[in-house]
């Protein structure tokens, strides 16, 4: 069997025919004609003027440990429609690209799989290049149906650099766990560029909105998709009690004999009392015993994240309701004030159990970009966080070469 026909059949590249192999100090070399010789440019108009001819190169997938590359004369043509010298379309990469699609896939696939270093030692490139091309294959196999059929939203913001000052402001489908949209900033604008994408048709069809309690969505929301409920999201509900329960316990800290043991028990009583450890459970109880105050501020805590874990949402009223009497009651200042707050939110939160998502998955989403920020990958400009959160949150299907 000749080499190039091996080679034809082995890469099978789509709409390209080998015509000659090199092995050189770079890899193997793999010239390709384009089995169409008619001029496309990128943006689909045709040509039969060529403005100029000059040899590129691909990166392709790696034959065993060399590197592939496919090489090709391309053509430039004047192209009327986008008023400029484009490069000939080829089809086995995307526009702009140097590796071929089958490459760029595979590196996305990986992305949404694992940390950014492997995916360079692996693949052999930077990263750099690496977020050049997932930036690719998302546009490319982003789901633009991703805005039809949104009935229950969330919004939360995320701060992607230390300091606080830099935000993306994200909105994720609570019915699939899909990321739909990415805005920078932590602005009312950010929001309304949303709404504005959704169009007035499909933003009469949304239900509901969770967010943050002290959000600066709600105004937003009251212009674009005033039918919609507003959800306050548990996560922060359970904050403020944590955090009123923290406060009960930091003002007794002189009763402890050693930090350390401070700092078990505080840590035991910050977790849910589903998840204790019998060794923490002990400890808890015997805290408990040794001060009722914080037994009784420990116990509303966990009556209140009751609320979203195990009381049927035809009890919610009646149970919020008998939670904030007894906080009212308690006698304990910092349960009082919480009892306070939830009252003014009350509706927020009954909303967010009514419409059955109060399952944090818009936190969830929240909790999986801050480990994206931990995988390292690079986001020191939100468009490359952007474009991650895409990758990775945005239910993108990317289908392997290797199928
Ligand atoms: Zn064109």
């Amino acid at each position: 069997m000749r080499v190039s026909t091996a080679f034809n059949r082995m890469l099978d590249i789509p709409g390209g025919l080998v015509q000659d192999v090199s092995f050189t100090d770079q890899g193997v070399v793999v010239d390709v004609r384009l089995r169409k010789r008619r001029l496309r440019c990128p943006c689909g108009n045709t040509s039969k003027a060529v403005y100029d001819r000059k040899i590129r190169r691909w990166r392709h997938l790696d034959l065993g440990s060399t590197r592939c590359w496919l090489q090709t004369s391309i053509r430039r043509l004047d192209c009327v429609r986008c008023g400029r010298v484009r490069t000939e379309q080829v089809p086995w990469a995307r526009p702009g690209a140097r590796h071929t699609q089958d490459f760029e896939d595979v590196i996305g696939w990986l992305c949404q799989r694992t940390d950014r270093t492997t995916v360079t030692r692996l693949m052999r490139v930077t990263w750099r290049t690496v977020t050049r091309i997932v930036k690719r294959v998302v546009d490319g196999y982003v789901d633009n149906g991703r805005l039809d059929n949104l009935y229950r939203i969330g919004v939360d913001e995320i701060c992607y650099r230390r300091g606080g000052r830099d935000y993306l402001t994200v909105v994720a489908d609570h019915d699939t766990g899909r990321v739909v949209h990415v805005a920078e900033g932590r602005t009312q604008q950010a929001l309304n560029s949303f709404f504005l994408d959704l169009g007035p048709e499909r933003c009469a069809q949304v239900e509901a909105i969770s967010m943050d309690m002290a959000s600066i969505w709600k105004q937003p929301c009251a212009t674009h998709i005033p039918q919609a409920q507003i959800c306050f999201d548990p996560f922060h509900i359970i904050v403020w009690a944590n955090q009123a329960l923290d406060s009960v316990f930091r003002s007794k800290r002189r009763q402890h004999n050693s930090h350390k043991q401070w700092q078990r028990t505080r840590a035991a009583i910050r977790t849910g009392a589903e998840n204790l450890s019998v060794s923490r459970r002990k400890l808890l109880e015997e805290t408990n015993r040794n001060d009722q105050k914080l037994g009784q501020a420990w116990m509303l805590k966990e009556d209140l994240r009751d609320i979203y874990r195990t009381i049927p949402p035809s009890q919610a009223d009646n149970y919020l309701n008998d939670w904030i009497e007894r906080a009212n009651n308690s006698q304990i200042q910092e349960f009082e004030t919480l009892a306070r707050r939830i009252t003014k939110h009350k509706t927020g939160i009954l909303n967010t159990i009514h419409q059955g998502i109060s399952n944090g998955r818009s936190e969830g989403i929240n909790a999986k970009i801050r480990l994206i920020n931990k995988r390292g990958y690079g986001h020191h400009t939100a468009a490359t966080l952007t474009t991650m959160i895409y990758l990775t949150l945005g239910k993108i299907i990317i289908p392997l070469p290797t199928k």
